[in-house]
């Protein structure tokens, strides 16, 4: 299995230098290989990303020699990116939808380049990690806040920017097993998730989210007005601008937190967890920015969701996004037309079932969970959950959940 561990760097003065230059470089051959795909591609020509890779390695020793000054994968994998956006982007058409097409990288916006570990042999460009410091090549040993969580060997690594700070996601592909055993096999759960509460279970435990974040989403909401009133291309704007990165980076890490530990007691407590495909409570909400929170809240449960599922061996089921969760009364199952969102508690026409809105639909949720496994053991009886038995791990012990994540086994991820 491959994981992704994400560790911040502490690097001197030099070794930031040096990562700043190969953002800087993988961001020129992303803009470049962007550039001549457009070009072949109106002189009608045949392009790929494999052809564009060759061109450059042709020309860069001549015409951009700096580029010799990072890693080699830094430059290669920036073009294999643009491959990946442009797979995409031809995915996305062929299924009928509208996406964007790939745009070209700005300095300063997710910063970042990736180095790969080609095959071993002596002398090759790559990665090396041991305790707490990672080899860069052409850089030598920077040090890590703390040491990758997982054995196995380490494929590659993406060194990346946040506000004023460095991070690198190693990839590593370990043999598959938990960190912890699971504790006990609760059945299903459905989890709904709010905007007010972090989450409710269907259990009728209420998860609250973490304090300090309204008395943050306040002071971003006035930096996001400080900053309108900045002049372009000031000092002073770029300080805002900072400030502000900085306090994004700050409520992402405390949400994730959050939702870290809520992910886990889901996966250690239950054997199926289900949740809406899309949160449509969080859409509905008309409050910009605290629905861009539970959005990206949403999205980041969900992520972790799948991977401790399949570390830990649970299922998860997605609610269909028209399933009216919230609409339907738990008790009954009749379904009301109209449910305004300043309802909180949820009365039933039908049979005068009173319970609250949230608790509501997450007892709706679960009750998907009973028909996810008729349905699966009526096709080959695999009942979800049955190998969840975890042996006891060998990994390093969890103190705090780390920031991990499952990759897909692509050879090109699009980030
Ligand atoms: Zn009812």
């Amino acid at each position: 299995m491959l994981l992704a561990h994400r560790i911040e760097l502490k690097p001197n003065h030099r070794q930031a230098t040096f990562f700043a230059k190969g953002c800087g470089v993988a961001r020129f051959a992303y803009n470049w290989a962007l550039e001549r795909w457009q070009q072949r591609y109106k002189d009608g020509k045949k392009v790929d990303e494999a052809l564009l890779r060759k061109e450059l390695n042709a020309i860069k020793r001549e015409q951009f020699p700096w580029m010799l000054e990072v890693p080699k994968s830094a430059v290669q994998q920036a073009v294999k990116d643009l491959g990946s956006a442009f797979d995409h982007f031809f995915r996305r058409v062929k299924n009928g939808e509208k996406p964007g097409f790939p745009r070209f990288k700005k300095r300063g916006v997710n910063d970042s380049f990736r180095i790969d570990n080609g095959p071993a042999r002596p002398g090759a460009d790559a990665v090396k990690v041991k305790g707490s410091a990672i080899r860069i090549p052409k850089l030598g040993w920077v040090r890590m806040r703390e040491p990758v969580r997982f054995r196995g060997q380490s494929k590659q690594a993406i060194i990346s920017r946040q506000a004023d700070r460095w991070y690198v996601s190693i990839l590593v592909d370990t043999p598959h097993h938990p960190n912890q055993p699971r504790k006990n096999h609760g059945g299903a759960v459905g989890v709904d998730l709010g905007v007010k509460a972090l989450a409710t279970l269907s259990t009728g435990e209420v998860v609250e989210g973490p304090k300090a974040l309204n008395r943050l989403l306040r002071k971003l909401r006035r930096l996001n007005k400080q900053l309108s009133r900045k002049q372009t291309g000031s000092h002073n704007r770029r300080k805002a601008q900072m400030a502000l990165a900085r306090l994004h980076r700050r409520i992402g890490n405390i949400r994730k937190d959050a939702l870290h530990k809520l992910t886990t007691q889901l996966v250690l407590n239950h054997d199926i967890i289900v949740i809406e495909d899309l949160n449509v409570s969080g859409m509905m909400q008309n409050r910009h920015l605290s629905r861009h929170i539970a959005d990206a809240s949403f999205y980041e449960l969900r992520r972790q969701l799948e991977y401790k599922a399949k570390l830990y061996g649970c299922e998860i089921v997605l609610a269909d996004r028209f399933y009216p969760s919230s609409k339907t009364c738990s008790n009954c199952g009749a379904v009301k037309a109209e449910l305004k969102l300043s309802e909180r508690i949820f009365r039933c026409d039908t049979c005068q079932f009173e319970i609250d809105r949230d608790l509501n639909a997450a007892i709706n949720l679960e009750k998907l969970a009973v028909s996810f496994t008729d349905r699966v053991n009526a096709c080959g009886g695999m009942s979800a959950g049955s190998d969840a038995e975890a042996p006891p791990s060998e990994a390093h012990p969890v103190k705090q959940e780390a920031d991990i994540e499952q990759v897909r086994i692509t050879p090109n991820r699009f980030e």
